[in-house]
């Protein structure tokens, strides 16, 4: 039976393989952020890749996006995040530690399940009841914490050399507005009709209070998101095409089936104008509930865009407040919206309306994260540990590893001159050094399904032999027969 994996073992492949490394850490470290090494540059590369595919390759209604990190501060004063983007944060009075005040414990209780959503502040507010009995998580003090506080969770740096006209501007802290933002240029530059989506993936940032678990939960991360738009009354059913279709791309991936759920979020959850929303759920190796967001799928309504609508009126008023968004309100929320420049007119139909958006928005970072986890596994083979992640082909971040038996007799010359015909269509990894068996495991433990090696047969028959490597079974095939069984078994 599988191993049930250890965070700390994938922390230790990452780093021992060239996963994942601590950013900056001949520094020492920077908290919370990390850099993809060789092979999780190929992994994280490979899990988007998988997203674009299925979300718009293999899709004709679906478009795809690219929009820039830094915005106009109006876009995030109109989504409400300039307003509203914090988390509820208590500090222990003993120790000084700022925790959110939504992941602190109470006292003796038992362990919920922990669902750390960032909400609305004035939601969170409400939430923030007597803080009498929880725990710090620092130091153990009960009862000792600050009144709560809104931290604002948006990075902000300055745009322009001069003081005079430089302005404080945010990194975006989802990509999600930047689709809003482009839907009138992509109405005008495509021939999309509704129900269609723009998809994009992206880096995101927030200041985040507590980060967690390796790269579950960094400061900066990239997301990927789709803003499905559809006509009002028939959001409900793509509300449900779309949980489907997200939850099915994790499974045709390889994931576990046994490692994923829905999580209806219940109604005092949602956002006051979203219709519904669910999470995909993974159980990860970590947390007190283990089941933790992977992805989260929302019927936004009409919001976003009736909102960029009541922004885009309130431009003037930014300028006349010397650009200070604080001291701004956004145009009245009962305006006739549907003839603004975000509106969309149906030709058959003859209405014009604002589109329903459902969005499914995923963390590129926590799957890639997931995919490792679930791929994680350790047997015992003649004694021998051996450890292996047993990638989906797609994912893989090395597809074939290519062996000479030995260092000599001509077989690195013939295995160097399939390396260099297999790497055209896909990667692939040349390696000569040490016992061919520490080779394999080598692969095993990068995820690399398939080695090929030359021998002392190759030399006479012209063939080589193919292992597999989660059978670890070997077949033997003719070289020129090697290009056409791997393309054929990994699916590329
Ligand atoms: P969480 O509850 O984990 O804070 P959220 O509900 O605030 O996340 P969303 O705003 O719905 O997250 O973002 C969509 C997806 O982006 C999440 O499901 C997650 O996969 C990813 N994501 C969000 N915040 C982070 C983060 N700080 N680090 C890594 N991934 C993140």
């Amino acid at each position: 039976m599988a191993k049930i994996t250890k965070l700390d073992d994938i922390v230790s492949l990452c780093k021992r393989r060239g996963f994942i490394f601590q950013s900056s850490e001949i520094y020492g470290g920077l908290a919370s952020c990390y850099d993809y090494g060789p092979l999780g540059v190929e992994l994280k590369n490979n899990v988007k890749k998988a997203w674009w595919k299925s979300v718009v390759q293999m899709r004709d209604d679906v478009v795809g996006i690219d929009c820039s990190i830094l915005m106009h501060p109006m876009v995030w004063k109109s989504s409400g995040h300039a307003d509203k983007f914090a988390d509820l944060i208590a500090e222990c009075k003993k120790c000084n530690t700022r925790t959110r005040v939504d992941h602190l414990q109470e006292n003796a209780a038992e362990q919920t399940d922990e669902h750390t959503e960032h909400i609305a502040i004035d939601a969170a507010m409400s939430q923030a009841q007597d803080l009498n009995n929880k725990v710090c998580p620092a130091c153990g003090t009960v009862g000792q914490f600050t009144e709560p506080m809104p931290f604002k969770l948006m990075f902000e740096t300055k745009m322009g050399a001069n003081i005079d006209d430089s302005m404080t501007i945010q990194l975006r802290p989802e990509t999600a507005q930047g689709i809003f933002a482009n839907f009138r240029n992509v109405l005008d530059t495509t021939r999309v009709k509704i129900p269609f989506g723009i998809a994009q993936i992206g880096k995101s940032f927030r200041n985040e209070v507590t980060t967690k678990a390796f790269i579950f939960r960094t400061r900066e991360f990239e997301q990927a998101e789709l803003e499905f738009f559809c006509e009002p009354g028939t959001d409900e059913g793509w509300f449900e095409h779309w949980k489907q279709a997200r939850f099915n791309w994790y499974i045709n991936l390889g994931m576990k089936k046994e490692n994923l759920r829905f999580r209806e979020h219940d109604p005092d959850e949602l956002a006051h104008y979203a219709k519904g929303c669910v999470d995909v759920e993974y159980k990860f190796p970590f947390g007190s509930g283990d089941w933790q967001e992977l992805e989260g799928i929302a019927n936004r309504t009409d919001y976003d865009l009736r909102q960029h609508q009541r922004g885009i009126r309130t431009l003037n008023k930014w300028y006349e407040n010397n650009r200070d968004l604080s001291k701004i309100q956004l145009a009245d929320e009962a305006g006739d919206y549907n003839k603004g420049p975000l509106s969309y007119f149906d030709e058959t139909k003859k209405v014009r309306y604002i589109p329903y958006v459902i969005e499914p928005s995923a963390g590129i970072d926590r799957s890639a994260l997931a995919y490792l986890v679930d791929a994680y596994d350790e047997e015992e083979v003649r004694g021998e540990t051996r450890n292996l992640l047993r990638f989906h082909p797609a994912l893989a971040p090395v597809k074939a590893a290519i062996f000479p038996l030995v260092k000599k007799e001509g077989m690195p010359e013939v295995a160097l001159n399939i390396y260099n015909e297999l790497k055209k269509y896909f990667n692939c990894f040349y390696d000569e050094k040490g016992a061919v068996g520490r080779r394999y495991r080598r692969q095993d433990e990068a995820g690399t399904p398939f080695c090929v090696t030359v021998d002392g047969q190759t030399l006479e028959d012209n063939t080589v032999t193919v292992r597999d490597r989660d059978s670890m079974e070997q077949v033997r095939l003719p070289t020129d027969k090697i290009l056409t069984y791997l393309r054929e078994k990994l699916d590329l």
